[in-house]
């Protein structure tokens, strides 16, 4: 089986996931946090499947589950590695109907012209970026040798899909430094993704490192100015707030809210001040990768 799924991804809706290195973890990272198991980098997918395998199995898919929303290009390890990537984003084109097409990578080829080349071909592009700096990078990432964090950031903003999300995951004594986080802000600055995902350990992990407590995450996320900035949640915050016209408009100023943050941070009350103010213009809702984000228009 080369595809899994559907599954209801909060970040990009019902996703239908393909899977491109079915048989073993081919990945030239060997992050701390990986929820494979720990294993030495490579350079490419070792049996890797036919396009028109993977093809028949995914309209099979389509057929069966009419409401997939997005078809994910993934595999246990990194998905630029495969080495038919551009046949097979070409046919999942034409296929895909409606269907958004996204890309889970850990950016690490993007340098490569065809690979930028066939990125761009695709709706949504998912890159990780943990560490703006290389010994971070090298303690967290585990890449393989020769593999640069300055020349990967140098050509992530370079690249330009219809859709770019960077996701930050964060590990507690690792890259949750001011220092590291401040770092990353001036570096998403020049990027200038459509959105950052924002994110910590949620499953068992490849080596003995811990997650980022959540109010630690919300704080560090302010660090990060006047981005868009979605953090993943698996608990919703517990209280709701009541916000007035002003303070939506201040919070807006600051950071764009996601529908999420919305629909588990703002009560009632201040779910129809934000729909005014959509209504009235003040405020501009869009869509971003599958996610709902409001802005001060
Ligand atoms: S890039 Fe992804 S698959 Fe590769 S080691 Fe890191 S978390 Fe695991």
């Amino acid at each position: 089986m080369f595809t899994f799924g559907p599954l209801n991804s909060r970040r990009f809706g019902l996703s239908l996931g393909i899977d491109l290195s079915p048989k073993e973890k081919s990945c030239n990272f060997d992050c701390v946090y990986c929820e494979l198991e720990a294993s030495k980098p490579v350079d490419s997918i070792k049996n890797p499947p036919l396009v028109k395998e993977v093809i028949k199995e995914v309209k099979e898919k389509l057929e069966k589950f009419p409401d997939i929303e997005v078809i994910t290009i993934t595999s246990n390890g990194e998905p630029t590695l495969y080495p038919y990537l551009d046949d097979l984003v070409n046919e999942l084109n034409k296929i895909k109907q409606n269907k958004k097409l996204l890309i889970l990578s850990n950016a690490s080829t993007i340098c490569d012209k065809s690979i930028k080349e066939t990125l761009e071909k695709i709706d949504i592009v998912k890159l990780s970026l943990d560490c703006a700096t290389s010994k971070c990078f090298k303690k967290i990432d585990r890449p393989l040798k020769g593999l640069d964090i300055t020349h990967i950031i140098s050509c992530m903003k370079d690249i330009n899909p219809p859709t770019l999300v960077i996701e930050v995951l964060l590990v507690k004594g690792i890259n949750d430094k001011v220092e590291e986080i401040e770092k990353l802000n001036q570096i998403l600055q020049q990027i200038k993704p459509d959105r950052i995902d924002l994110g910590t350990i949620d499953r068992p992990p490849a080596y003995k490192v811990q997650k980022v407590d959540e109010e630690k995450i919300v704080e560090l996320s302010k660090l990060f100015k006047n981005l868009p900035i979605t953090i993943i949640r698996k608990n919703p915050p517990k209280t709701k707030e009541d916000f007035s016209k002003d303070e939506i408009l201040n919070l807006l100023q600051h950071r764009p809210q996601s529908q999420f943050d919305v629909d588990t941070l703002f009560s009632d009350k201040s779910k129809e001040i934000l729909t005014k103010m959509v209504n009235n213009k003040e405020v501009k809702k869009s869509d971003v990768g599958g996610v709902g984000f409001y802005r001060v228009n």
